[in-house]
Protein backbone atom coordinates (compact mmCIF):
# COMPACT_ATOMS: atom_id res chain seq x y z
CA UNK A 1 0.00 0.00 0.00
CA UNK A 2 2.38 2.16 0.94
CA UNK A 3 4.61 1.81 -2.61
CA UNK A 4 1.30 2.69 -4.41
CA UNK A 5 0.68 5.83 -2.40
CA UNK A 6 4.75 6.49 -3.34
CA UNK A 7 4.23 5.71 -7.24
CA UNK A 8 0.61 7.51 -7.21
CA UNK A 9 2.69 10.88 -5.41
CA UNK A 10 5.34 10.52 -7.97
CA UNK A 11 2.67 10.73 -10.61
CA UNK A 12 0.67 13.77 -8.81
CA UNK A 13 4.27 15.38 -9.21
CA UNK A 14 5.01 14.44 -12.48
CA UNK A 15 1.85 15.67 -14.25
CA UNK A 16 2.03 18.72 -12.40
CA UNK A 17 6.04 19.22 -13.29
CA UNK A 18 4.99 18.85 -16.56
CA UNK A 19 2.17 21.24 -16.30
CA UNK A 20 3.96 23.79 -14.78
CA UNK A 21 6.24 23.68 -17.32
CA UNK A 22 3.74 24.39 -19.90
CA UNK A 23 2.22 27.36 -18.32
CA UNK A 24 5.63 28.88 -17.37
CA UNK A 25 6.27 32.21 -19.84
CA UNK A 26 8.28 30.80 -22.49
CA UNK A 27 11.07 33.06 -24.19
CA UNK A 28 11.37 32.90 -28.06
CA UNK A 29 12.29 34.20 -30.74
CA UNK A 30 10.36 35.03 -33.98
CA UNK A 31 9.15 31.84 -35.22
CA UNK A 32 10.30 32.58 -38.52
CA UNK A 33 13.67 31.39 -39.70
CA UNK A 34 15.19 33.33 -42.28
CA UNK A 35 16.97 31.66 -45.04
CA UNK A 36 18.72 34.18 -46.69
CA UNK A 37 20.79 35.05 -43.06
CA UNK A 38 22.24 31.92 -42.17
CA UNK A 39 25.51 30.26 -43.68
CA UNK A 40 27.42 31.36 -46.46
CA UNK A 41 24.73 32.99 -48.34
CA UNK A 42 23.60 35.20 -45.19
CA UNK A 43 28.18 35.67 -44.48
CA UNK A 44 27.84 37.00 -48.16
CA UNK A 45 25.15 39.30 -47.28
CA UNK A 46 26.56 40.52 -43.80
CA UNK A 47 29.73 41.32 -46.30
CA UNK A 48 27.77 43.32 -48.91
CA UNK A 49 25.88 45.21 -45.98
CA UNK A 50 29.80 45.96 -44.37
CA UNK A 51 30.76 47.65 -47.46
CA UNK A 52 28.20 50.37 -47.49
CA UNK A 53 27.03 53.21 -45.10
CA UNK A 54 23.51 53.51 -46.62
CA UNK A 55 20.69 53.69 -44.29
CA UNK A 56 16.95 54.36 -45.04
CA UNK A 57 13.29 54.81 -42.27
CA UNK A 58 10.28 54.10 -43.45
CA UNK A 59 7.29 55.61 -41.32
CA UNK A 60 4.03 54.83 -41.81
CA UNK A 61 0.85 55.02 -39.22
CA UNK A 62 0.21 51.10 -38.79
CA UNK A 63 1.44 47.54 -39.09
CA UNK A 64 0.80 47.00 -42.60
CA UNK A 65 1.30 50.29 -44.07
CA UNK A 66 4.87 49.77 -45.04
CA UNK A 67 6.07 49.08 -48.44
CA UNK A 68 7.30 45.33 -48.31
CA UNK A 69 8.98 45.17 -51.36
CA UNK A 70 10.47 48.38 -51.17
CA UNK A 71 11.89 47.67 -47.66
CA UNK A 72 13.22 43.96 -48.53
CA UNK A 73 14.20 46.10 -52.00
CA UNK A 74 16.81 48.21 -49.53
CA UNK A 75 17.84 45.93 -46.76
CA UNK A 76 18.59 42.91 -49.30
CA UNK A 77 19.35 44.73 -52.62
CA UNK A 78 20.92 47.86 -51.54
CA UNK A 79 22.25 46.55 -48.66
CA UNK A 80 21.48 49.45 -46.24
CA UNK A 81 20.80 49.53 -42.53
CA UNK A 82 16.12 49.74 -43.11
CA UNK A 83 14.29 50.15 -40.88
CA UNK A 84 10.07 50.74 -40.68
CA UNK A 85 8.37 53.17 -37.82
CA UNK A 86 5.02 52.61 -37.20
CA UNK A 87 3.13 55.53 -35.41
CA UNK A 88 0.83 52.72 -34.22
CA UNK A 89 0.30 49.11 -33.15
CA UNK A 90 -2.36 48.76 -34.83
CA UNK A 91 -4.79 48.11 -31.85
CA UNK A 92 -7.94 49.06 -33.43
CA UNK A 93 -8.18 47.43 -36.56
CA UNK A 94 -10.47 43.61 -36.43
CA UNK A 95 -8.70 40.45 -35.87
CA UNK A 96 -9.17 37.52 -38.43
CA UNK A 97 -7.48 34.87 -36.64
CA UNK A 98 -8.92 35.27 -32.84
CA UNK A 99 -10.76 36.98 -30.26
CA UNK A 100 -8.26 39.74 -29.15
CA UNK A 101 -8.86 43.17 -29.61
CA UNK A 102 -7.50 46.61 -28.61
CA UNK A 103 -4.05 46.46 -26.81
CA UNK A 104 -3.97 42.41 -27.06
CA UNK A 105 -4.19 42.98 -31.00
CA UNK A 106 -1.42 45.74 -30.81
CA UNK A 107 0.61 43.00 -29.41
CA UNK A 108 0.16 40.21 -31.83
CA UNK A 109 0.49 42.75 -34.43
CA UNK A 110 4.02 43.64 -33.07
CA UNK A 111 4.98 40.24 -33.06
CA UNK A 112 3.94 39.74 -36.98
CA UNK A 113 5.71 42.96 -37.29
CA UNK A 114 9.36 41.76 -35.84
CA UNK A 115 8.46 38.68 -38.04
CA UNK A 116 8.41 40.08 -41.18
CA UNK A 117 11.33 42.12 -40.62
CA UNK A 118 13.28 39.01 -39.94
CA UNK A 119 12.10 38.09 -43.53
CA UNK A 120 12.60 41.17 -45.35
CA UNK A 121 16.02 42.15 -44.00
CA UNK A 122 14.78 45.41 -41.57
CA UNK A 123 14.31 46.83 -38.35
CA UNK A 124 11.23 47.52 -36.89
CA UNK A 125 10.77 50.82 -34.08
CA UNK A 126 6.97 52.12 -33.03
CA UNK A 127 5.62 55.28 -31.66
CA UNK A 128 3.08 55.83 -29.00
CA UNK A 129 0.20 56.78 -30.81
CA UNK A 130 -3.45 54.79 -29.71
CA UNK A 131 -4.92 52.96 -33.06
CA UNK A 132 -8.21 54.24 -31.80
CA UNK A 133 -9.87 53.17 -35.23
CA UNK A 134 -11.04 54.30 -38.59
CA UNK A 135 -11.38 58.48 -39.11
CA UNK A 136 -11.66 60.01 -42.26
CA UNK A 137 -9.59 63.85 -41.32
CA UNK A 138 -6.22 64.72 -40.74
CA UNK A 139 -7.84 66.92 -38.19
CA UNK A 140 -9.79 64.09 -36.24
CA UNK A 141 -6.09 62.40 -36.01
CA UNK A 142 -5.07 65.89 -34.57
CA UNK A 143 -7.42 65.75 -31.91
CA UNK A 144 -6.59 62.27 -30.49
CA UNK A 145 -3.01 62.45 -30.50
CA UNK A 146 -0.96 64.84 -29.17
CA UNK A 147 1.41 66.42 -31.31
CA UNK A 148 4.31 66.95 -28.95
CA UNK A 149 4.57 63.14 -27.27
CA UNK A 150 4.54 61.72 -31.60
CA UNK A 151 6.49 64.62 -32.50
CA UNK A 152 9.29 63.35 -30.48
CA UNK A 153 8.57 59.30 -30.51
CA UNK A 154 9.51 59.73 -34.43
CA UNK A 155 12.20 61.99 -33.44
CA UNK A 156 13.82 60.27 -30.93
CA UNK A 157 13.60 57.07 -33.57
CA UNK A 158 14.94 58.74 -36.03
CA UNK A 159 17.80 60.19 -33.81
CA UNK A 160 18.50 56.21 -32.54
CA UNK A 161 18.45 54.72 -36.26
CA UNK A 162 20.30 57.82 -37.59
CA UNK A 163 19.08 57.34 -41.01
CA UNK A 164 20.67 59.43 -44.23
CA UNK A 165 17.38 58.65 -45.76
CA UNK A 166 13.51 58.99 -44.52
CA UNK A 167 10.77 57.58 -46.67
CA UNK A 168 7.69 59.03 -45.67
CA UNK A 169 5.08 56.12 -46.82
CA UNK A 170 2.06 58.88 -47.05
CA UNK A 171 1.66 62.05 -48.32
CA UNK A 172 0.14 64.08 -45.99
CA UNK A 173 -2.82 65.26 -47.78
CA UNK A 174 -6.23 63.21 -48.06
CA UNK A 175 -5.21 61.25 -51.31
CA UNK A 176 -3.93 58.92 -47.79
CA UNK A 177 -7.18 58.27 -47.06
CA UNK A 178 -7.35 57.22 -43.40
CA UNK A 179 -6.77 60.28 -40.51
CA UNK A 180 -4.27 58.11 -39.51
CA UNK A 181 -2.45 58.17 -42.20
CA UNK A 182 -2.75 61.64 -43.39
CA UNK A 183 -0.85 62.56 -39.74
CA UNK A 184 1.83 59.58 -40.47
CA UNK A 185 2.29 62.08 -43.52
CA UNK A 186 1.87 65.07 -42.24
CA UNK A 187 4.11 64.50 -38.94
CA UNK A 188 7.10 62.72 -41.02
CA UNK A 189 8.89 65.78 -42.45
CA UNK A 190 8.43 67.81 -39.03
CA UNK A 191 10.24 65.39 -37.67
CA UNK A 192 12.80 65.37 -40.03
CA UNK A 193 13.24 68.97 -39.27
CA UNK A 194 13.11 68.44 -35.85
CA UNK A 195 15.60 65.65 -35.43
CA UNK A 196 18.59 67.72 -36.52
CA UNK A 197 17.58 70.50 -34.24
CA UNK A 198 18.71 70.53 -30.80
CA UNK A 199 16.39 73.21 -29.65
CA UNK A 200 13.79 70.84 -30.23
CA UNK A 201 12.58 67.45 -28.45
CA UNK A 202 15.65 67.98 -26.24
CA UNK A 203 14.79 64.69 -24.14
CA UNK A 204 14.87 62.49 -27.41
CA UNK A 205 18.55 61.89 -28.13
CA UNK A 206 21.67 63.54 -29.70
CA UNK A 207 20.46 65.59 -32.59
CA UNK A 208 20.49 63.80 -36.10
CA UNK A 209 20.42 65.66 -39.66
CA UNK A 210 18.89 63.15 -42.60
CA UNK A 211 20.27 63.94 -45.66
CA UNK A 212 17.05 63.05 -48.27
CA UNK A 213 13.88 62.99 -47.19
CA UNK A 214 10.96 60.98 -49.56
CA UNK A 215 7.34 60.63 -49.74
CA UNK A 216 6.46 56.99 -50.99
CA UNK A 217 3.80 57.25 -54.25
CA UNK A 218 1.34 55.93 -51.65
CA UNK A 219 -1.62 53.85 -51.82
CA UNK A 220 -2.68 56.00 -55.39
CA UNK A 221 -1.28 53.89 -58.60
CA UNK A 222 -2.45 57.08 -60.89
CA UNK A 223 0.58 59.60 -58.75
CA UNK A 224 3.67 60.27 -60.13
CA UNK A 225 6.78 59.18 -59.09
CA UNK A 226 10.69 61.24 -59.40
CA UNK A 227 12.52 58.04 -58.50
CA UNK A 228 11.20 53.86 -59.37
CA UNK A 229 12.53 50.92 -58.33
CA UNK A 230 12.48 47.64 -59.05
CA UNK A 231 11.51 45.72 -56.83
CA UNK A 232 10.67 42.41 -59.00
CA UNK A 233 14.57 42.30 -60.04
CA UNK A 234 16.47 38.41 -59.28
CA UNK A 235 19.12 38.77 -56.56
CA UNK A 236 21.23 35.96 -57.74
CA UNK A 237 22.75 34.97 -54.61
CA UNK A 238 19.42 34.80 -52.44
CA UNK A 239 17.65 32.83 -55.86
CA UNK A 240 14.83 34.84 -55.56
CA UNK A 241 13.65 38.48 -56.52
CA UNK A 242 13.14 41.02 -53.03
CA UNK A 243 9.06 41.24 -53.80
CA UNK A 244 9.18 37.31 -53.21
CA UNK A 245 11.31 37.29 -50.37
CA UNK A 246 9.17 40.55 -49.10
CA UNK A 247 5.79 38.75 -49.77
CA UNK A 248 6.80 35.61 -47.37
CA UNK A 249 7.30 38.76 -44.92
CA UNK A 250 3.89 40.27 -45.61
CA UNK A 251 2.33 37.37 -45.48
CA UNK A 252 3.18 37.31 -41.36
CA UNK A 253 0.53 40.44 -40.94
CA UNK A 254 -2.01 36.48 -40.13
CA UNK A 255 -4.33 38.65 -38.28
CA UNK A 256 -4.55 40.95 -41.07
CA UNK A 257 -5.31 37.86 -43.29
CA UNK A 258 -2.56 39.73 -45.39
CA UNK A 259 -1.41 36.44 -47.34
CA UNK A 260 0.27 37.49 -50.06
CA UNK A 261 1.21 35.87 -53.79
CA UNK A 262 4.92 35.92 -54.29
CA UNK A 263 4.95 37.27 -57.73
CA UNK A 264 7.57 37.55 -60.12
CA UNK A 265 8.76 39.77 -62.62
CA UNK A 266 8.87 43.07 -63.02
CA UNK A 267 7.10 45.42 -60.09
CA UNK A 268 8.00 48.73 -59.05
CA UNK A 269 7.61 51.32 -56.06
CA UNK A 270 7.64 54.84 -56.57
CA UNK A 271 8.82 57.71 -54.42
CA UNK A 272 9.20 61.47 -54.62
CA UNK A 273 11.81 63.75 -53.63
CA UNK A 274 10.73 66.06 -51.11
CA UNK A 275 14.10 67.64 -49.23
CA UNK A 276 17.50 67.09 -50.29
CA UNK A 277 20.65 68.63 -48.91
CA UNK A 278 23.27 66.63 -50.63
CA UNK A 279 25.33 68.39 -53.21
CA UNK A 280 25.90 67.78 -56.77
CA UNK A 281 23.81 67.00 -59.54
CA UNK A 282 23.85 62.88 -58.98
CA UNK A 283 21.46 61.67 -61.85
CA UNK A 284 18.49 59.56 -58.98
CA UNK A 285 19.26 56.21 -59.43
CA UNK A 286 18.65 54.99 -55.67
CA UNK A 287 17.70 57.12 -52.90
CA UNK A 288 21.28 56.82 -51.83
CA UNK A 289 22.50 58.83 -55.03
CA UNK A 290 24.69 61.48 -54.28
CA UNK A 291 25.51 60.40 -51.26
CA UNK A 292 29.09 58.46 -50.48
CA UNK A 293 27.75 56.18 -49.01
CA UNK A 294 31.44 54.15 -49.21
CA UNK A 295 33.85 53.82 -45.78
CA UNK A 296 35.91 56.69 -46.95
CA UNK A 297 33.10 58.45 -47.56
CA UNK A 298 31.62 58.79 -43.83
CA UNK A 299 34.02 61.97 -42.91
CA UNK A 300 32.98 63.75 -45.58
CA UNK A 301 29.24 63.61 -45.18
CA UNK A 302 29.54 64.04 -41.56
CA UNK A 303 31.69 67.15 -42.21
CA UNK A 304 34.67 65.94 -40.34
CA UNK A 305 37.96 67.40 -42.56
CA UNK A 306 40.24 65.86 -39.88
CA UNK A 307 43.68 64.34 -41.44
CA UNK A 308 43.98 61.83 -39.09
CA UNK A 309 40.35 60.07 -39.81
CA UNK A 310 40.30 60.48 -42.97
CA UNK A 311 43.77 58.49 -43.42
CA UNK A 312 42.38 55.69 -41.08
CA UNK A 313 39.00 55.39 -42.76
CA UNK A 314 41.22 54.75 -45.92
CA UNK A 315 43.03 52.04 -44.38
CA UNK A 316 39.45 50.43 -42.93
CA UNK A 317 38.08 50.75 -46.50
CA UNK A 318 41.62 49.16 -47.87
CA UNK A 319 40.98 46.35 -45.32
CA UNK A 320 37.46 45.64 -45.94
CA UNK A 321 37.58 44.90 -49.90
CA UNK A 322 40.62 42.82 -48.95
CA UNK A 323 38.34 41.16 -46.56
CA UNK A 324 35.45 41.11 -49.32
CA UNK A 325 37.77 39.72 -52.47
CA UNK A 326 38.84 36.63 -49.91
CA UNK A 327 35.19 35.43 -49.03
CA UNK A 328 34.71 31.70 -50.46
CA UNK A 329 31.49 29.91 -49.82
CA UNK A 330 32.60 26.60 -48.58
CA UNK A 331 35.90 28.58 -46.82
CA UNK A 332 34.58 30.85 -44.26
CA UNK A 333 36.76 30.19 -41.26
CA UNK A 334 39.75 31.72 -43.05
CA UNK A 335 38.21 35.42 -43.07
CA UNK A 336 38.29 35.60 -38.98
CA UNK A 337 41.79 36.76 -38.46
CA UNK A 338 41.11 39.30 -41.48
CA UNK A 339 37.84 40.07 -40.00
CA UNK A 340 39.06 40.75 -36.38
CA UNK A 341 41.90 43.52 -37.87
CA UNK A 342 39.43 45.32 -39.42
CA UNK A 343 37.46 45.41 -36.49
CA UNK A 344 40.46 46.70 -34.75
CA UNK A 345 40.92 49.21 -37.59
CA UNK A 346 36.88 50.19 -37.22
CA UNK A 347 37.40 51.17 -33.52
CA UNK A 348 40.72 53.00 -33.63
CA UNK A 349 38.72 55.17 -36.87
CA UNK A 350 36.19 55.81 -34.26
CA UNK A 351 38.59 56.93 -31.33
CA UNK A 352 40.76 59.28 -34.40
CA UNK A 353 37.96 61.90 -33.86
CA UNK A 354 35.97 63.54 -31.31
CA UNK A 355 33.21 64.37 -33.64
CA UNK A 356 29.73 62.83 -32.17
CA UNK A 357 27.86 61.94 -35.55
CA UNK A 358 31.55 60.51 -37.27
CA UNK A 359 31.98 58.12 -34.69
CA UNK A 360 28.69 57.08 -34.66
CA UNK A 361 28.83 55.88 -38.02
CA UNK A 362 32.29 54.35 -37.58
CA UNK A 363 30.41 52.20 -34.55
CA UNK A 364 27.71 50.66 -37.24
CA UNK A 365 30.55 49.77 -38.92
CA UNK A 366 32.04 47.95 -35.76
CA UNK A 367 28.83 46.20 -34.93
CA UNK A 368 28.17 44.92 -39.18
CA UNK A 369 32.38 43.48 -38.26
CA UNK A 370 30.88 41.76 -34.92
CA UNK A 371 28.29 40.44 -36.71
CA UNK A 372 30.38 38.93 -39.79
CA UNK A 373 32.84 37.80 -37.15
CA UNK A 374 29.44 36.17 -34.97
CA UNK A 375 28.81 34.99 -38.02
CA UNK A 376 32.10 33.64 -39.66
CA UNK A 377 32.32 31.51 -36.08
CA UNK A 378 29.14 29.84 -36.41
CA UNK A 379 26.81 32.05 -35.29
CA UNK A 380 24.24 33.22 -37.18
CA UNK A 381 21.86 34.89 -35.27
CA UNK A 382 23.60 37.78 -34.47
CA UNK A 383 22.70 40.58 -36.62
CA UNK A 384 23.77 43.71 -37.84
CA UNK A 385 24.03 47.50 -36.34
ZN1 LIG B 1 -2.94 51.85 -42.38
Amino acid sequence: MRIRITINALRTALVVAVLSQLLLPVHTQAQVRPVNDYGAIGLAQLLKRLNTTASVMMIGAHPDDEDSALIAYLARGENARTAYLSLTRGDGGQNIIGPELFESLGVIRTEELLQARRLDGAEQYFARAFDYGFSKTLDEAKSKWPQDVILCDVVRAIRSFRPLVVISRFSGTSADGHGQHQYAGFISPLAVKAAADPQQCTQSGEPWKVLKFYAGQGFSAGSTATLRLNTGAYDAALGRSYFEIAMEGRSQHKSQGEGRLELKGDLFSGLNLKENSVTGNAPELSPFSGIDISITGIPAITNNSEEPVKKKATELQAKIEAVTAKFQPLGKSAMLSDLVAAYKLAVECEWSTRQPRTKTMFRVVEANLAALIANAAGNSDRRTG
